[in-house]
């Protein structure tokens, strides 16, 4: 069904739900303007993905997600399996983020950015580019198997499969490294998990781009199903003023007094991705491109007409007369509040990662061992993670217990990224060692690097008698 807010213009009789063309093949027209370049600007966005894992840092990939060494590559940071929760916030912010945008502005993340957009706009470019304008392509279609259309067809499959298995291998390279990616996949000897990824995306991507296209948008997408929800009536969206349009009249049946500015040539129909008509209304298939805007103002251009007949408004604008956008504060202020908490907390915890993890655990079973000297000894299990790309020593020191002695590995040389877990004892004779549970402080020191002190305890019969063991 779909989502049309009102007010809005009186739908056509016979014209049915337009909300989406869905039963037959779109051929959508490409028209320039200045909607169509804002989308190539946003849609280049999309060439980090096919170039971003052959950047280098400092001799490295730049950008490396190894899921079997569990480690991501940023640049200089590196991201463990304990900094999961810096992941629940970056998930969180894109999250508010896309709240926010479509609040604000509908689904301007479908039009300019989505990936599904994105490749099937690429490949009706190739389309247009091989079999010409819409009306050519639908002579094609209709005509019978032939030489012409035989070898415009494969042009078009094989490009289509090319950017797909392009988009597949991609994808891969981001898991790996790259360049060697591309040597193991020549060589017939690649990871059968890249395999499979090139398989599933270059299935995909033809068959989602190629067939599906303006499809998924509508029935597949999540995010087209849970939108409506977010919207309002002064979202801004591509929004057709029929009070000014009203009543359409074709140019050439059409009576100045009585008609309004629409001459109802369909062209915002013909560059539509997805089919509908948004003279019709604001609808759940518009992915808010704004194609039909560029299309709407070229045809007023030459009718001489003010252009923006078709424009980005809210139906709270339209409908008082503003041409200016409303912006929803009570919502926008909520979630810009919420985006810029969690991006602190991201920068934070960025800051925050070192080059060195330590965790400490005081052994409970038993709480102390009592020497047969009478020194009493308390057991640590230490762990030390060396998140750096280089190898590196480290010291234990422990402080706030005057004369005790640390036995076991206190000097440790650990390999570049590698974690090393040992166990240490503290040693302290009886006559020496302080009523109650002690508070104590290890330090570790990496060598020519950063200090880390962590808190335990330190304890003795005094502390703990039933515990205990000799
Ligand atoms: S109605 Fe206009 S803005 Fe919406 S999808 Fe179609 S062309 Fe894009
Ligand atoms: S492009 Fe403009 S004038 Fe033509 S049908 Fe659409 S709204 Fe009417």
């Amino acid at each position: 069904m779909p989502t049309t807010l009102t007010p809005q213009p009186e739908i056509k009789a016979g014209h049915g739900l337009p909300v989406y063309a869905g039963n037959g093949k779109i051929y959508p027209k490409r028209m320039p303007g200045r909607f169509r370049r804002l989308k190539h600007w946003t849609a280049s966005f999309w060439l980090l993905f096919f170039f971003g894992p052959y950047l280098q840092w400092e001799g490295h990939q730049a950008v490396l997600l190894d899921i079997p060494h569990r480690r991501f590559q940023f640049f200089d940071l590196t991201v463990m399996p304990e900094d999961i929760w810096l992941l629940t916030f970056v998930l969180l912010f894109l999250a508010m983020l896309l709240f926010v945008v479509t609040v604000v502005a509908g689904r301007a993340f479908c039009g300019y950015v989505c990936f599904q957009t994105v490749w099937t706009d690429l490949y009706t470019w190739i389309e247009t580019l091989i079999e010409g304008p819409p009306r050519a392509r639908q002579q094609l279609d209709r005509a019978p198997w032939g030489m012409h259309k035989l070898l415009t067809k494969s042009a078009k499959h094989l490009l289509w499969l090319l950017i797909a298995a392009l988009t597949g291998v991609s994808f891969a390279a981001w898991f790996t490294d790259a360049r060697q990616l591309w040597v193991d996949y020549f060589a017939l000897d690649a990871h059968p998990a890249a395999w499979i990824i090139l398989a599933m995306f270059t299935a995909g991507t033809y068959l989602f781009a190629g067939f599906m296209r303006e499809q998924v948008c509508f029935w597949l997408c999540p995010y087209a199903r849970i939108q409506g929800v977010m919207y309002g009536d002064q979202t801004i969206l591509p929004t057709y003023n029929y009070l000014r349009g009203e009543p359409r009249q074709h140019r050439s049946t059409k009576q100045a007094n009585q008609a309004g500015d629409c001459i109802d040539c369909g062209l915002c129909v013909a560059v539509c991705p997805t089919g509908i008509d948004i003279r019709d209304g604001q609808q759940i298939g518009c992915i808010t491109c704004g194609l039909c805007i560029d299309a709407c103002d070229h045809v007023m251009t030459r009718i001489d007409r003010p252009t923006g007949l078709i424009r980005y408004s809210s139906l709270a604008s339209l409908a008082s007369g503003n041409k200016g956008p409303s912006i929803p504060i009570l919502r926008v202020t909520v979630s810009l509040a919420i985006l810029a908490s969690c991006l602190l907390i991201i920068i934070l915890g960025i800051n925050n990662i070192g080059d060195t993890n330590l965790n400490i655990y005081h052994y409970r079973q038993p709480l102390f061992i009592t020497m047969s000297s009478g020194d009493i000894r308390n057991r640590y299990r230490i762990k030390i993670q060396n998140r750096s790309q280089v190898p590196a020593h480290y010291q234990i020191l422990v402080s706030g217990l005057e004369n005790a002695r640390i036995m076991g590995q206190s000097n440790l040389a650990i390999a570049a990224e590698t974690t090393r877990v040992a166990d240490i004892f503290l040693e302290l004779s009886k006559s020496q060692l302080p009523t109650g549970i002690t508070p104590i402080t290890f330090r570790l020191i990496r060598q020519g690097g950063a200090v880390i002190e962590y808190r335990s305890v330190f304890i003795g019969p005094d502390a703990a008698a039933p515990g205990g063991t000799s």
